[in-house]
């Protein structure tokens, strides 16, 4: 495929986009969450731990502990106990701790809704709050985890490695209000079809549009 200009890349995007709403049409987090502090914390505990195992995990952690103060209060060990599941239970109870603690010192027991004093908490990083944002409160924005970072590459869309350079790229070819959607479909895409091994490219919708998948196929 020829180098593209970025509005023929805007171009082809937004018929990606068409393709993942007819393929995808109700793909959303796989995150349970009754609230945004429950999606925060579920977020946190999600690195590195499939989200079928943070939905049991925290299914358990929200009954004991299910606002910021009480879990800001909670025992560690407890926590550690409950989170251990989901693997680097440790730095994460920290993390979930920390950041209650923001919470209720800084927000008033509130998840702020700007990404600006989202990455404040401790233990939030841009892609975690990316998630609240647009899955809590439904507030545009890109979370680039490492389904968005292979599957956008390989779709040509990007070239860098870096996650804000990503999501920077994503930006500028995307309107804001496809980024949620884009960002749940191109995870899930990710999961089901793009995997990161052997990329299922013959019976890949996307494969018209993919530069990597006309290479491979
Ligand atoms: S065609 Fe292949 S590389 Fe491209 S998005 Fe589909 S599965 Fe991934």
């Amino acid at each position: 495929m020829p180098r593209e200009s970025r509005d023929e890349r805007a171009r082809r995007a937004a018929r990606i986009a068409q393709v993942l709403a007819k393929t995808y049409p109700d793909v959303r987090t796989a995150l349970r969450f009754a609230n945004p502090f429950e999606l925060l914390i579920a977020t946190i505990l999600s690195a590195q731990c499939t989200d079928k195992k943070v939905n049991e995990v925290t299914a358990v952690l929200f009954r004991r502990f299910g606002t910021p103060a009480k879990l800001a209060a909670a025992d560690p060990a407890a926590v550690e106990e409950i989170i251990r599941p989901t693997g680097f239970y440790r730095q994460k109870a920290k993390s979930i701790q920390s950041a209650s603690r923001d919470l209720v010192e800084s927000f008033g027991g509130e998840v702020p809704r700007t990404l600006e004093e989202l990455v404040k908490l401790r233990g939030v990083a841009r892609k975690t709050a990316s998630v609240v944002l647009g899955n809590a409160f439904g507030i545009p924005a890109i979370a680039v985890d490492t389904h968005m970072l292979r599957v956008n590459r390989r779709l040509g869309l990007t070239a860098h490695e870096e996650p804000d350079l990503v999501e920077r790229d994503l930006a500028e070819i995307l309107p804001p209000r496809e980024w949620i959607a884009w960002t749940n479909r191109i995870i899930h895409h990710g999961r089901v079809c793009c995997v990161a091994r052997a990329p299922r490219c013959p019976e890949c919708p996307l494969l018209p549009l993919c530069p990597e998948g006309v290479r491979r196929t």
